[in-house]
């Protein structure tokens, strides 16, 4: 048996970053950001080659000025939070534990319909999970189909004071009717048992009619435009069937959302994919020319054989180099106050600053599922139409095996590659279904874009050091958003 002067430590797993001059560190473990004292950083830097002894530690620090007991106050603390470990012990992973089975559903995204007017050539509707199934599925919604998701969220909301639902197609607006109808039944429904609902949705902004948008707007209902920019972006691939471009179409009617929805904010979702990568030029056409409020931007990382849309990695540093520069813009807004609306900063940052640890990457198939237009329940709406990822209908409720063998493959701690990755507590493998589309898989980690996660985690994560010297009550104001994937 060893004494605990002769225990020698270790540093423990952690991310270290400099942010405006000061010195930090992530614990992945926990989820936690630290600014380092002199004293912590003396500590880790002993630790930086090799073990030292408990003893030789507290000695160091009592040569430096420290008391004997302070010293040894600071090496039970930092042993503690894991910042150091003791060397001789395996310390078993440190993954989060899944939430519990019978975790309550907030959020149903209902697909209203799988029919669009568009035919964009990135689009997923047509992945490989699908194409083989659509023959045959019910093409739109029906109100006794949307009013049993209903039900069927309420109850299995037990104990939720609020519930949210999310319109998704296709392009949700050709269902505009059973749109109103779902908000109709399921305020009257949350009402009688004292209880809310929030609601959104996705569309591409060419159905947009002023009537349409009196609704949404009176019903606080959030928007989220997919669009890919400037004209000549958003005509590359966000056309008719015909191959004309639909922007000429879709800008009168974001100028009417812009201007007569006030109630929630307007955001635009931009999917950049191959010769669409320009995102301060993206961004700030959306913002400035045409006043959305939030800005998102996904890549294409992943696409099927012969498709050529997807960003190789030129493109992808390309967009991580137009990221930084628009990082650059928001931490400039932040420190005057202000905020930016580049919100790829804006949800990394929030999640950072709950101590967001999590077990699996995204809400699908937990809090969150999809249904299709036959009622089918999926992990989220991008699954929505596959067979083989169907889990439950929302007659019969949930299959449990189906969701439990979902839930354990996606697991952060099935991802081998991920349980010593520092930035899993953000990632935690990334989206299911980009797994399963480039790797067969949903429980397999997404390993094509690590560096790139990696990357720029760090960046979001030195925004929110130099927000913790500089500005610190602007960070507090990132306590409260939440997002749906
Ligand atoms: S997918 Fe890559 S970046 Fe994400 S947690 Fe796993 S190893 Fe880390
Ligand atoms: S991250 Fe992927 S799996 Fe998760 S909700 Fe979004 S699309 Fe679905």
């Amino acid at each position: 048996m060893t004494t605990l002067l002769e225990h020698r430590y270790r540093a423990g797993e952690m991310h270290r970053f400099l942010a405006a001059e000061a010195d930090f560190v992530y614990l992945p473990r926990a989820g936690a950001i630290f600014a380092l004292d002199a004293a912590t950083a003396d500590v880790l830097g002993r630790l930086r080659d090799a073990p030292v002894a408990h003893g030789d530690l507290a000695a160091a620090l009592t040569d430096d000025g420290m008391s004997q007991a302070d010293a040894e106050g600071l090496l039970r603390e930092l042993r503690l939070v894991g910042l150091i470990e003791a060397d001789h012990v395996v310390s078993p992973v440190a993954l989060v534990d899944s939430p519990p089975a019978d975790f309550p559903l907030q959020a149903l995204v209902l697909n209203v319909t799988n029919q669009c007017n568009l035919a964009c050539t990135y689009c997923y509707e047509f992945g490989a999970d699908k194409i083989s199934t659509q023959t045959g599925k019910p093409k739109y919604m029906t109100p006794e189909t949307a009013r049993a998701a209903v039900d069927f969220l309420l109850d299995s909301a037990k104990g939720r004071d609020a519930v949210h639902v999310t319109f998704f197609g296709g392009e949700t607006l050709m269902n505009f009717k059973l749109l109103r109808d779902v908000v109709a039944y399921a305020d009257a429904k949350a009402a009688e048992s004292g209880r809310r609902v929030t609601y959104s949705l996705t569309t591409n902004a060419t159905l947009l009619t002023d009537p349409i948008i009196d609704f949404l707007a009176g019903h606080a209902v959030g928007v989220t435009v997919s669009i890919d920019g400037p004209e000549e972006m958003q005509d590359a691939r966000r056309v008719y069937k015909s191959g004309k471009g639909s922007y000429a179409v879709i800008l009168p009617r974001l100028k009417a959302l812009i201007a007569r929805h006030k109630t929630r904010a307007i955001t635009a979702r931009v999917t950049l994919s191959a010769g669409v990568t320009d995102v301060v030029a993206i961004y700030h056409h959306l913002k400035h020319d045409i006043g959305f409020h939030e800005i998102g931007f996904a890549p294409v990382t992943t696409t099927e054989d012969g498709h050529d849309f997807g960003l190789n990695g030129d493109g992808m540093r390309g967009v991580l180099n137009g990221f930084h520069a628009l990082a650059d813009e928001w931490l400039d807004h932040a420190l005057r106050g202000q905020m930016h609306g580049f919100s790829n900063v804006s949800e990394t940052l929030s999640e950072l600053v709950v101590g967001t640890n999590k077990s699996h990457p995204c809400g699908a198939g937990l809090g969150l599922l999809g249904v299709s237009p036959s009622g089918d329940l999926s992990p989220c709406h991008r699954f929505t139409d596959a067979d083989e990822h169907v889990l439950g209908h929302v007659g019969s409720g949930v299959d449990q095996d189906r969701r439990a063998d979902f839930l354990a493959r996606g697991h952060v701690g099935a991802k081998y590659e991920c349980t010593s990755c520092w930035a899993r507590p953000l990632c935690a493998g990334g989206c299911h279904h980009e797994a399963f589309v480039r790797y067969g898989d949903t429980g397999h980690a997404n390993l094509h874009y690590c560096d790139w996660i990696r990357e720029w985690t760090d960046r979001v994560l030195a925004i929110y050091g130099t927000l913790a010297v500089r500005n610190p009550q602007f960070l507090e104001r990132f306590a409260d958003r939440k997002g749906l994937s």
